[in-house]
This record gives C-alpha cells, structure tokens and sequence, in this order.
C-alpha cells in the first residue's frame, strides 16, 4: 500500500498556511502511481503574500554582519543534517531516487550553507586608484528579494543549497517547489521556521506557469536563480524581459559526454560509464554522461561489459535499501522517455540492455523503465542529441580525436564533459575543443565546492557553487569621495 504524507502547506512569513485558492494539487508516488500527498495549488496573490513578507524581514537581516549571518546559515545547516532521518524516506517515496542515495543529498545541502557562510567576508569592494586626489571604491549590496524555483529531481538538495548564496549575501528568498515531488519542502520549512527569523525564506507550492511565473514577473524581485530544463529557461528569459531589467542565472539540462581514448583501461571505462549514468536516480541528473563515446578499439568489449553490467542493477523500491534504481518521476516523463527509446529502436539502434518497462508485478503500477543502453548509436538520432533525463545510455563509436569533439560538440547542450586517457597532451588538447563549462579528466560527476558549477551555450548562464555564486546575489555600487 502507497505510504501517506498527507497535506503540507506552503510557507509565507513564518507560518504555514494554505493558498488562497482554497485549491489543492496532488503529488504522485511515481513508484506506484498512487496520491500520497497534496500542496496548495499557490496563485498570484500567494507569491504577493510571500514577496511582501520577504521584503519586510529583508533589510534587518541585511543589517547582521556577515558573521552573524554566517553563524545562522551554520545553524541552518546543522539543522538540515539532524533531520536527515525525516527526509530519506518522503524524498525516496515522492521522486523516485534510492532511499540510500538520499544522505548524500542532506549532507551536500548542509555543506553548501556551510561553504557559503565561510565566504561571507568575500563580499567585498575594491578600493581603486581612479584620481590621486580623491577616493573610490566599490561596495556590494544585496538584491532585497531573490526568486528561486527548483526542479522535481533532488527538491531538498536543490532546496537548501539554493538558499545559501542569497541568504549569505543578505537577500531574502521566495522559493518555488517543484510540482513533481513538492512534499520534503515542508521540511525545509520546518527548519527555515526553527532557525530563521519570520519571513526570510518563503516556500510556495503550485503550478510553474502560475506561481513560478508570478515570481518571475513580481516588480519586487530583481534577481531569479532558476535550475531546470532549456525551454522553461528561456521562458523564464522573456517573462523576465517583458517585466523589468532582471538579473538570471540559468542552471539547465545537459547531454554529457564520457569520450575514452585507445590508452585508456576498459574496465575503469565500464565502471566510469555505468556510475555516470547516476542510475539511482533513474538517470534523472543533468550531470549524467548520457553519451558514451568510444574509440573504434574499445567499442565492442566495453559496450558489452556495460551492458552486462547495466542489466545487473537491481531495480526496485526506491524505498527499500537495497534498490538501485527506483522508478522515473512523474507520468508525462515516463511517456516521454519511452518515445525517445522507440525512436532509438526505429532509427537503427542497437538495444543493449532493457528498452522496455521491467516485467513484474512490483512494475504493475507506476513510472517503472528499465535501464536501457543503446548501441550503435549516430548524432544524427534523437536519442543522441536530446536530454532524456532518464535511464538511457546512448553509445557511440569514434576513430578519429576530431571526429571525437565534433561529435560531442553537436548539441545545444554545454554542461560537463569527461575525458579518458593518460596522456596529458591528449587530454589538454581535447579539453581546450570541448564545448562544456565543466571537464573531468579521468573522472565525472564529481562536484568540487568551489571551483564553480555552469554550463556552457544551452545549458545555462552564471556560475554556481562557488564565490561566483555569493556575488552574483549583489549588486555592486561605486563610491567616490571628493577630498
Ligand atoms: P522544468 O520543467 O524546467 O521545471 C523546473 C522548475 O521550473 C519547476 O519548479 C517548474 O514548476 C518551474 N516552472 C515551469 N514552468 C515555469 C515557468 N513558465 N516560469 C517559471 N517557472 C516554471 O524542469 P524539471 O523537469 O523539473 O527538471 C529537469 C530539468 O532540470 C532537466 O533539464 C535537467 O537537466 C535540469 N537540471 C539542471 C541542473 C543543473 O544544475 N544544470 C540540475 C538539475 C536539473 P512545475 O514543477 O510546477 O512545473
């Protein structure tokens, strides 16, 4: 039976309440495609409420130094941690990722809040030398109210570490929950209430087109930080366009590249490209190295190897923890991965491993596909150019390193990018062709806080996970002191 989470309400100004509407908006188990939950249906005059309660606890918030707000994004974080417990299971049930993935994810949002509140003292201004007679400096302030609105595939993660830049820099936030798994940011807001004064961080449940808009266009919020796909990004462009002169970072979809040289060792590619896939998220990562591109020498027995290992995955119960891979989200994406798998099938493909929704009567009900490679792969399928989001590893074979980048540089895509070899020269001179803001050399995935997460052409605008970050929630205002 389909465990139930009940209703959870938004967040507005400290308390949780309903929407105006009156209306509710159910979330679906995608693992048996049941109800567990609901969340107000969010308006207009929702994200009104919850951009005027920003605005009033806004400025006393800015007024802290930064060690005071970093000491209480520092609570913030510990608190995330201690509720790592509530989350696994609400989060497993409502996306569909393994319940045993999912301590990484709290952590990871914890260490964001972390990483953030040790930068505080990087908001800083730069004194220049414009005149010898004078004085001129730069200082940064905040924006006042910053819009947030995240994706259904890691909400809590996504959730938490969105909160740090803007809060850190002294912006309040109105956050915008993802209608495919909305329900664990009631538990963002249970801490936001517990650590936070009222009104800072505001959580609104509803529909993107209405309440992610309504942030979007809301006269009092300059600066928006978006994670999601390219069309909703680019919508988020021209809302903002057609509104007010807005400040966007974009965070959008990929369709990664793993390119593996001659020199490189098969087995480590198997593994590379098996765990690249993120399967415990049904490949629903938008770091996922969806292309595995190998040269002619490595072809048949690696893709052999990944397949083998591939059909190995135990698919299963995202909530049981033993299950390697759960379900996918929601049944518009379930539809939509399938028709890209037919399509593989149709334009020549080689099915690998699965293709198919798995036989069974656990997959009776729900968003269930099976994880599925494909062989024989070409650029000019729509297997190999669009994001799927899903379990779906496409592999190509390559002779030539030219072929190599044109090929991984024929999308609209620009996230990430690994190359395999251990030789240096190759891989710098594969690095400096590739279209992507970031490459692994012999590795993927991997996330080093810092060092700034971006895409490059379709995959996004701005860079997060750095100081880059922590700025870009300011505005920089010039000084000059006549003497
Ligand atoms: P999505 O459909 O673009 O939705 C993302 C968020 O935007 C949701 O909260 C959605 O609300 C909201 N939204 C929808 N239409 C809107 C509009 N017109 N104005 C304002 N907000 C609107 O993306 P998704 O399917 O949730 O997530 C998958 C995508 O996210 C993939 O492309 C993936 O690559 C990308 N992603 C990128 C990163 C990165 O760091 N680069 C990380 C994770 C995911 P509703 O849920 O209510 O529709």
């Amino acid at each position: 039976m389909t465990r139930q989470f009940g209703d959870k309400l938004m967040f507005i100004g400290g308390e949780f309440v309903s929407s105006e509407s009156g209306e509710w908006m159910d979330s679906i188990n995608p693992a048996t495609g049941e109800v567990h939950g609901r969340v107000p249906a969010g308006t207009v005059g929702d994200v009104d409420r919850a951009v005027k309660a920003a605005q009033a606890a806004q400025p006393e918030w800015a007024a802290l130094s930064v060690l005071e707000r970093g000491r209480v994004i520092r609570k913030l974080a510990d608190a995330i941690r201690e509720r790592v417990e509530d989350v696994r299971p609400i989060e497993a049930a409502d996306t569909g990722n393994t319940i045993a993935s999912l301590s990484g994810d709290v952590h990871l949002a914890a260490g964001y809040m972390e990483f953030m509140a040790g930068l505080g003292m990087e908001l800083k201004g730069e004194s220049v030398p414009a005149t010898p007679q004078n004085i001129h400096f730069t200082m940064r302030e905040p924006f006042g109210v910053v819009g947030r609105i995240v994706p259904f595939n890691h909400p809590f993660l996504f959730a938490g570490a969105h909160l740090a830049a803007p809060l850190m820099a002294g912006n309040a936030v109105v956050l915008k929950s993802p209608d495919q798994s909305p329900l664990s940011a009631s538990i963002m807001a249970e801490i936001c209430r517990d650590v936070l004064p009222a009104g800072l961080v505001n959580i609104v449940s509803g529909r993107g087109t209405v309440v992610g808009d309504a942030i979007v266009r809301h006269p009092a919020v300059p600066r928006i930080g978006f994670t999601g796909s390219v069309p909703t990004g680019l919508a988020i462009q021209r809302a903002a366009a057609e509104t007010s002169v807005k400040h966007i970072t974009l965070e959008l979809g990929g369709k990664n590249p793993l390119i593996a040289f001659p020199d490189a060792d098969p087995g480590v590619i198997v593994d590379a490209a098996v765990a690249g896939m993120n399967f415990s998220w049904s490949g629903q990562s938008c770091g996922s190295t969806s292309r595995l591109m190998l040269h002619e020498s490595l072809y048949e027995e690696v893709s052999e190897r990944v397949a083998n290992k591939v059909k190995a995955i135990r698919v299963g119960d995202p909530l049981d923890e033993t299950s390697e891979m759960g379900p996918v989200n929601s049944a518009p994406h379930y539809q939509r991965i399938l028709e890209i798998i037919e399509s593989a099938k149709q334009e020549g493909a080689a099915t690998l491993a699965g293709g198919s929704r798995p036989a069974g009567a656990v997959f009776e009900h729900g968003y269930w596909i099976e994880p599925t490679v494909f062989g024989d792969v070409t650029m000019d399928m729509r297997v190999a150019k669009e994001e799927i989001f899903g379990p779906v590893l496409s592999i190509l074979k390559w002779s030539d390193p030219e072929e190599a980048v044109a090929m991984a540089n024929a999308t609209e895509f620009g996230l990430t990018a690994g190359v395999w070899t251990n030789n240096i020269n190759t891989a710098m001179n594969t690095v400096r062709k590739l279209d992507a803001g970031c490459v692994w050399i012999n590795g993927g995935g991997r996330h080093f806080m810092g060092t700034g997460f971006a895409g490059w052409k379709n995959s996004g605008l701005g860079r997060e996970e750095c100081l880059e970050e922590l700025l870009s929630y300011t505005q920089s205002k010039s000084v000059h002191i006549i003497l």
